[in-house]
């Protein structure tokens, strides 16, 4: 059999966005044809930053923008500081020693001689890579985009990392809160989802069916999914606990579905501490899969996702998208998504999740009415064109100096033209 490729594009996008954003965006990009673009992080898989680098880096590329994807490779210790690190950042102690240091340094150091980096533009994700940019002669601006939570890190490993993040010509983040008091210009891009990956495109029931027997799911009882890494931020015992107290008043089952990413080494055991809670119905996967993510989210009366810090929270937009309620830790990016009582519920404790779970579980006209708010709210703040402005802007700020380093004038510090100002959400 041979496949028909397709790359979705732009135009792709027009019954959910509009003609006229169509046109806009497509505007915008023919002004940076040909521009070489490079994203640089530290998973090819596994975590939001890469589902979100899969697909933004074909779009960019179905325009005529030359867009790359590199991962950086690290040993077992090297992961694990960064997690530390990621960790740290999020709010949580660490010892920060020099040998940490060192061999966070070292690794990227070595990176750097693999990666030969001369594009006109470099995007640097999250702390793993973030040393790179200080063993490269610039050509172009480096920006360094972070999707963790920040708003209260530690702040000894702040201020380590801060000294790279100066270096870099722009810093993302994911919302106002993470702003940080350092001179580079910073800007804040809510992340996005594909509606045409295999993840968020429409299911038939039969597929999804297929799906949930594939795994012995049982669907005679309403489901109640999570789906994430397995990361103690995303407090999966705390869903647990709350099924628990919610199965006191309504039946239903639970699914807990998770992956470990490369750049992860706490999944495993966070993964292997939680089999001993598996019951008839409560049910723990580890598989990747993605037509299973999308068949759970498609599927359940509720998704939940009880973290207890979210830079943003794709697993909250997939299964919006799905016009599926979510329940939503109330931190971070999720308290941007879910607009509490409207399109699904902010909760802050077990017990309160508990209570909406019950609510929803009970009540399948307030979930028809939140789940097809919530599917709408992603339709017009979510999807990856209005991500991909965001970045067209940025890159556009930059312009003049993509000459100044083609004719391999200056490798000097580049602002973009709209230094400091808080990028459109
Ligand atoms: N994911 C997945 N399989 C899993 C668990 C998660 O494909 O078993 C995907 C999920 O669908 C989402 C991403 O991993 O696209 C997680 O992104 P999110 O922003 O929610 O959290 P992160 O892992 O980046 O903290």
């Amino acid at each position: 059999m041979v496949y028909e490729h397709h790359l979705v594009s732009v135009e792709d996008y027009e019954p959910y966005i509009g003609a006229a954003a169509v046109e806009r965006i497509l505007r915008k990009a023919a002004k940076l044809r040909d521009l070489h673009v490079v994203h640089v992080n530290s998973t090819y898989y596994g975590g939001g930053v890469a589902e979100l680098l899969s697909s933004l880096t074909l779009l960019f590329n179905s325009v005529g923008i030359k867009t790359g994807w590199r991962v950086i490779q690290g040993s077992e210790d090297f992961f694990s500081i960064t997690k530390k690190f990621h960790n740290a950042l999020q709010g949580a102690e660490i010892n920060l020693t020099e040998r940490k240091k060192q061999i966070y340094e070292e690794v990227i150091f070595e990176n750097s001689v693999r990666n030969h980096l001369d594009h006109d533009v470099v995007v640097v994700h999250d702390p793993q890579p973030l040393p790179l940019i200080r063993h490269y002669r610039r050509r172009g601006p480096w920006i360094w985009r972070c999707h963790v939570d920040l708003s209260a890190p530690h702040r000894e490993t702040w201020d380590y990392l801060a000294a790279f993040v100066k270096e870099y010509d722009a810093a993302i983040f994911s919302l106002p809160e993470y702003a940080r008091r350092i001179t580079t210009p910073q800007r804040f891009f809510l992340p996005a989802i594909n509606p045409f990956s295999i993840k968020n495109a429409p299911l038939k029931e039969s597929e999804v069916a297929e799906r949930l027997a594939h795994y012995g799911i049982p669907t005679d009882l309403p489901l109640v999914v999570q789906i994430s890494r397995f990361d103690r931020w995303k407090d999966p015992e705390g869903v647990i606990r709350a099924f628990r107290l919610a199965r006191r008043e309504i039946d239903c089952t639970l699914v807990l579905l998770g992956n470990v990413a490369t750049d992860d080494p706490e999944g495993k055991a966070v993964y292997e501490s939680l089999l001993d809670c598996q019951e008839e119905r409560i049910i723990i996967l580890s598989h990747q899969d993605t037509a299973l993510v999308n068949a759970l989210q498609s599927r359940a009366a509720v998704v939940v996702q009880k973290s207890l810090r979210e830079g943003f929270g794709l697993t909250v937009t997939e299964a919006m998208w799905k016009g599926t309620p979510v329940i939503g830790g109330n931190v971070g990016g999720i308290r941007r998504q879910i607009e509490d009582g409207v399109n699904g519920f902010l909760v802050s404790t077990v017990e309160e999740t508990a209570a909406r779970l019950v609510q929803l579980l009970k009540d399948r006209k307030l979930r028809d009415e939140m789940g097809a708010r919530a599917r709408e709210s992603v339709r017009g703040t979510f999807l990856l064109t209005r991500l991909m402005e965001e970045y067209l802007d940025l890159f556009a700020g930059f312009r003049p100096h993509f000459r100044l380093a083609r004719n391999d004038l200056a490798a000097s510090r580049l602002a973009p033209e709209t230094t400091g100002s808080r990028g459109n959400q």
